[in-house]
């Protein structure tokens, strides 16, 4: 099997227009950026309104693991699988973070047969949306210090200032630091840190944004400190008058990208939050866009399906009005292993059916949480391993026969989209089946019964806690005039519990809020359970030790 990469550049990659084209979307409607990618212009995306919507499908996944899953692949493979059987299928995915690419994970735009190109581009710089966010949201950083320096006449509280810089790049030595040292002339010496540019709340509300007015608006109410008397009043980015000059900076970036999967499907690749600190899925005006051109619309969520998906319905879907009509949960036979209690490093030690019959106890709680929480069909797509035996699909498949979703294998990831047509018709069929859609939480409770119907019905937990001084932020918040913004939960994915060593389903575990954030442009408020990195740092051998590119300017070593 040749490596990502290498599949990726023997592709045949069709000009961009023809791929517009095939979508009925004009010339005059593309801004091409080279031959295979292009934006789609907002004016454009605007007359679109009065279409009817395409099904939307979420991709999903068990509670990851370093054994991997696959769901961009995956999603990917569902959407050519779709146009295989003569569907009008579009893929929206996250666009991948430099961070990640250069330190562990590599790239994001799937594997194997299920990719999406121009991949050297896609992963690395792609249309520049990331560095348009970082330069708005530096904007802002670099306006905080300036007004101090000039008077300070908003009265900021330089220990309570509430905005960070960002960096699309895993940093660790930036993550704490000290900014405006040098004597008066710099200005106010002050805590500081960065954080990297898909954990920042501009992501954040550049993927909920439904058009420039709504950015511009979102990005004035961000509170970005507080008064040092004692009220302690929020300051907003407005009152910085910083907000018009940081749509400005994004009005390019906000226009939906355009590219195409190794079988010539459409895909917008568009904005790229974090699942913990932010909500984990693509822009809004994306998948609205794509909802519009195309019958069936296949979308990724961040992590598993009680962090990713969650925020998915709870946060996107109900802020943007999206009704999905299905779910795809992924998972792998290696990565239930895990669950049931195998070490990575005994994973490719062949057949085991006691690890997997343990493991399977995290595949059944997402399946319940889907079907009955989120109250959404759904299908199971083993992303098939050539490692996976017979025995070991037909154990998963007896276990989880009465959950009423079924267990498909797909081989999307050496096959493409033939690989995945079961799937597919699956798919097809669920979405003409009625379905029960509702959000884990009705709006107008309170904060705190927010968290806790979250963590008691999707993570199993018994009850939530916090200590005092956390209970009286919430409280704050709540009579502040933010008790209707939804909750954005950051913990590990790694558990449904806060404790990442708990695999499988643990229950009757108890979820401490550590931290209260607001995010007052996205709307959402961002309670912080456990330790969250929020600027990531590079392994010992980071994956920037074997990217290169030789004299023809052909790149390597990306995976
Ligand atoms: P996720 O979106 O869940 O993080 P990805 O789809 O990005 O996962 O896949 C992660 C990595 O695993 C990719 O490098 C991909 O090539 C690889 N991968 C995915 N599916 C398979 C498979 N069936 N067999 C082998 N490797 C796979
Ligand atoms: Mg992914």
């Amino acid at each position: 099997m040749l490596s990502d990469i290498e599949i990726a550049q023997k592709a045949k990659v069709k000009p961009i227009a023809e791929i517009a084209k095939k979508l009925g979307i004009p010339e005059s409607a593309m801004v091409p950026y080279g031959h295979t990618k292009a934006k789609i212009a907002l004016d454009y995306i605007d007359t679109l309104k009065s279409k009817p919507d395409g099904k939307l499908i979420l991709v999903t996944a068990i509670s990851p693991t370093p054994a991997g899953e696959g769901k961009t692949t995956t999603t990917v493979g569902l959407g050519d699988a779709l146009n295989h059987i003569g569907k009008k299928a579009i893929v929206c995915l996250r666009e991948p973070s430099l961070g990640p690419v250069f330190g562990m994970k590599g790239g994001a735009a799937g594997g194997g047969y299920a990719q999406v190109v121009p991949m050297e581009d896609i992963n690395l710089h792609f249309t520049g949306d990331f560095g348009a966010i970082q330069l708005a949201n530096n904007l802002l950083a670099a306006m905080i210090d300036n007004h101090i320096n000039h008077g300070n006449e908003l009265n900021f509280d330089v220990r309570r200032i509430a905005w960070k810089r960002v960096l699309d790049m895993n940093d660790r030595a930036l993550r704490q630091i000290t900014v405006a040292l040098g004597g008066p002339a710099n200005g106010f010496p002050r805590e500081d840190g960065f954080d990297i540019v898909v954990a920042s709340e501009v992501m954040a509300i550049f993927c909920l944004s439904t058009s420039l007015k709504d950015l511009k608006e979102r990005l004035g109410n961000i509170v970005c400190g507080y008064t040092k008397d004692k009220e302690q009043k929020p300051i907003l980015a407005k009152d910085l008058k910083t907000h018009g000059a940081m749509a400005a900076l994004l009005k390019d970036a906000l226009a939906p990208n355009l590219v195409q999967t190794l079988e010539h499907s459409p895909a917008f690749i568009h904005g790229g939050p974090f699942a913990n600190i932010a909500h984990g899925c693509n822009s809004v005006l994306a998948t609205q866009t794509a909802l519009k051109l195309g019958d069936y619309v296949v979308t990724e969520a961040g992590f598993g399906a009680d962090l990713g998906a969650e925020k998915f319905i709870d946060i996107k879907c109900r802020k943007a009005g999206l009704k999905p009509a299905a779910v795809v949960l992924v998972a792998t036979i290696r990565a239930l292993k895990y669950h049931g209690g195998i070490e990575v490093k005994e994973l490719s030690k062949g057949e085991n059916l006691e690890a997997l019959a343990k493991g399977i106890t995290n595949i059944e709680r997402h399946v319940n949480n889907i079907r009955n929480n989120y109250g959404l069909p759904c299908v199971v797509a083993i992303n098939h391993r050539t490692e996976d035996t017979d025995a070991e699909v037909k154990l998963l498949q007896d276990k989880l026969a009465h959950h009423g979703a079924k267990v498909i294998l797909a081989r999307h990831w050496a096959e493409g989209g033939k690989g995945a047509v079961d799937v597919a018709k699956e798919v097809v069929r669920l979405c003409e089946e009625p379905n029960d859609f509702k959000f884990v939480y009705d709006e107008q409770l309170p904060l705190w019964d927010k968290m806790k119907a979250i963590a008691t019905k999707i993570y199993g937990a018994s009850d939530i806690t916090a200590d005092s001084k956390i209970r009286a932020q919430i409280k704050k918040l709540q009579e502040g005039g933010y008790g209707h913004y939804p909750i954005c939960v950051a913990k590990t994915q790694y558990s449904f519990s806060t404790d990442a060593a708990l695999r499988g389903a643990p229950s009757g575990h108890v979820v401490n809020i550590r931290e209260v954030r607001l995010a007052a442009g996205a709307e959402f408020i961002v309670l912080v359970c456990g330790d969250i990195m929020t600027m990531p740092g590079l392994p010992k051998v980071p994956s920037a030790c074997s990217i290169d590119i030789d004299d023809t300017g052909k790149i390597t070593g990306l995976f």
